[in-house]
């Protein structure tokens, strides 16, 4: 085995700063010593996360040994928390409205407490100890993670950092289909049975979206399917066991058909609300500008939506606590859980 991982010095926090510039915003990264790098448009972001990436693949470090930075920070980055629990994770953080980008280890209360964050999907956490191809091909065929609820969970929470503010609700389901997708060499092939049940508007307008963003481009189509390469590898690559995240992409397509409409930010907001209510029951809480950022509206925009939901029957009743500024609800009729599939009890 080697050891190298374990070399004193690797701190596991890398942070990234956008400087505006006259001639457009510059990436300066506190871990380089070059001297910043100019950004182009709407695929700034994932340039930027693509750099955060870089790092933490550079840093690896033994699950056993990572500990919490923001315990160790002081917990300043967020309020009402009781102290460090549950297994460590990437946790991607915005900070300045998006001027400073922050990755870094920090355990799973730290994470859930922290705002305008995002855990980094726990399908790419082994990549960054580049297991040796059997290692690979074991787990593999025993796949053991999270269920299909847990990895859209986090695969919309991250992408609700990860894609720009104004990104429209088709492009985010449709991010997230290709997110889930893709195979190790970050390639998806997206049938268009899947496109079909997804009822974008324009599926055109979608994908130009997502071109413009820097997440994918769209390679080309054929008679069944489009062919895309995933862009923002450096945090999404993919790992292990495939078929777990198709199963989750398909689930996620279930959850938001329950909604029985064709729009798509209903339809997104009703994903967003099933994946934060456990399947044992039909009551969710979740911090309200959460399930706003995931639906890509201001949270003053999130009475109408909810109430929309009531309309359509995905909620009974929905509540705003002002003190603690979360949201609960109760899920109608049409917001049930998609049955979960026998291997989704793992
Ligand atoms: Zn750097
Ligand atoms: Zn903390
Ligand atoms: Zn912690």
């Amino acid at each position: 085995m080697k050891l190298c991982f374990a070399r004193s010095g690797v701190r596991r926090t890398w942070t990234v700063e956008l400087r505006p510039q006259p001639g457009g915003p510059v990436l300066v990264c506190r871990q380089c010593t070059h001297g910043g790098w100019p950004l182009v448009g709407s695929a700034a972001r994932a340039e930027l996360l693509a750099h955060l990436a870089a790092h933490a693949r550079q840093d690896p470090l033994p699950a056993h040994l990572r500990i919490c930075r923001c315990h160790e920070r002081g917990c300043r980055q967020h309020p009402r928390h009781r102290g460090c629990n549950g297994p460590i994770r990437l946790l991607l953080v915005r900070e300045r409205g998006g001027r400073r980008w922050r990755l870094s280890d920090a355990c799973t209360a730290c994470a859930a407490a922290t705002t305008q964050a995002a855990v980094v999907p726990e399908t790419t956490l082994a990549v960054e100890a580049t297991p040796s191809r059997r290692a690979r091909d074991r787990r593999r065929r025993c796949p053991r993670g999270p269920d299909s609820q847990t990895r859209v969970r986090e695969m919309l929470n991250y992408l609700a950092t990860a894609l720009p503010v104004e990104t429209e609700a088709g492009a985010r389901m449709l991010a997230l289909q290709c997110a889930l997708r893709m195979n190790d060499s970050a390639q998806v092939r997206l049938p268009y049975g899947v496109l079909r049940s997804l009822r974008l508007q324009s599926a055109a307008d979608a994908w130009r979206e997502l071109n413009e963003t820097g997440l994918l481009r769209t390679r080309h189509s054929d008679h069944r399917a489009m062919a895309v390469q995933m862009l923002d590898v450096g945090l999404l690559t993919q790992y292990p066991a495939r078929p777990d995240r198709l199963r989750a992409a398909d689930w996620a397509l279930r959850a938001a058909c329950s909604a029985r409409t064709s729009n798509p930010l209903l339809r997104l907001a009703t994903l967003s609300l099933v994946v934060r209510t456990a399947h044992t029951s039909d009551h969710g809480v979740s911090e309200a500008e959460q399930v706003a950022r995931e639906c890509g509206v201001p949270a003053t925009a999130l009475p109408s939506l909810l109430e929309q939901l009531v309309a359509a029957k995905v909620l009974m009743t929905w509540q705003a606590a002002l003190d603690t500024e979360e949201v609960s609800w109760r899920l109608g009729p049409k917001g049930l859980h998609p049955r979960p599939a026998v291997e989704d009890t793992n």
